[in-house]
């Protein structure tokens, strides 16, 4: 279903949205070689509950029989891994890795959902450059976040910005509505034909996350259920941040 927010409860989603940005950062100001993913994971989980809020990933159903909810609060992907990584006490950053941290404040009743890919050190050129379109990708993607325009010209604008700076995409995840729940209506791909699919109105509230990769846009599911890699083992980037459509321009929310 897709919601639209009043002005309260768009209120609620700008605080959500600040949480998650705070845990962001509280982060990115750790991130150094010889840290873990789990260290990572308490730093966003202590933020959040800090500012009020939970941490919406913990426990997110799998709907897979067999394969346990989330267990982390944060979402940390390393180097080949897209999305979904698992924080752990054996993933150790080291020197030219990337991480991708994917994280969601839940509070006074709503989510805000916003994903970033960092350095650690020195890292390559190529590898500069894919965090940097990833980011660029979102931007070309809300300019097309208008009152009146479709979904499908947000996704045409991300994937056609992605395929011409010569990075690959991933078709099987996507952007999503976002408020009371984590995942709402209407789904935001990062690739589609402009002028299809939902129009956009005042006081939607979209979390348009470009997730792309060096190689092949061919991606695997690990054993654990959850973690989504490169098929070629080349590294991605992931960008997120949740926005409002406004009668102007969109409002990001994920924000300090
Ligand atoms: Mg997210």
């Amino acid at each position: 279903m897709v919601t639209i927010k009043s002005k309260g409860e768009i209120e609620k989603m700008r605080e959500a949205g600040r949480v998650a940005m705070l845990a962001q950062k509280a982060v990115e100001e750790a991130i150094r070689p010889g840290i873990s993913t789990w260290e990572l994971d308490k730093i966003a989980e202590n933020t959040m509950r800090a500012n009020g809020a939970i941490p919406a990933e913990k426990g997110y159903p799998s709907g897979v029989k067999g394969v346990p909810d989330f267990p982390g609060s944060i979402c940390a992907s390393v180097n080949d891994e897209i999305i979904h990584g698992i924080p752990s006490k054996n993933v150790i950053l080291k020197e030219g890795d990337i991480i991708s941290v994917d994280l969601v404040a839940y509070k006074d009743g709503f989510n805000g959902d916003c994903a970033r890919t960092y350095a650690v050190g020195k890292i390559d050129k190529v590898t500069e450059r894919l965090i940097e379109v990833a980011k660029e990708a979102f931007y070309e993607g809300i300019k097309y976040a208008k009152k009146g325009n479709r979904v499908g010209d947000i996704s045409h604008a991300i994937g056609e910005y992605i395929h011409q700076n010569g990075f690959g995409l991933v078709r099987e995840f996507q952007g999503h509505g976002i408020g009371r729940e984590m995942h709402e209506d209407p789904g935001v791909p990062n690739f589609g034909k402009a002028g299809k699919g939902l129009r956009l109105e005042p006081g939607m509230t979209i979390a348009v996350e470009p997730m792309i990769m060096v190689g092949s846009e061919e991606i695997l599911e690990l054993d654990d259920g959850w973690t989504i890699v490169t098929e070629d083992g080349s590294n991605a980037a992931h960008y997120e941040n949740t926005i409002l459509i406004t009668e102007n321009e969109p409002e990001i929310l994920t924000k300090l």
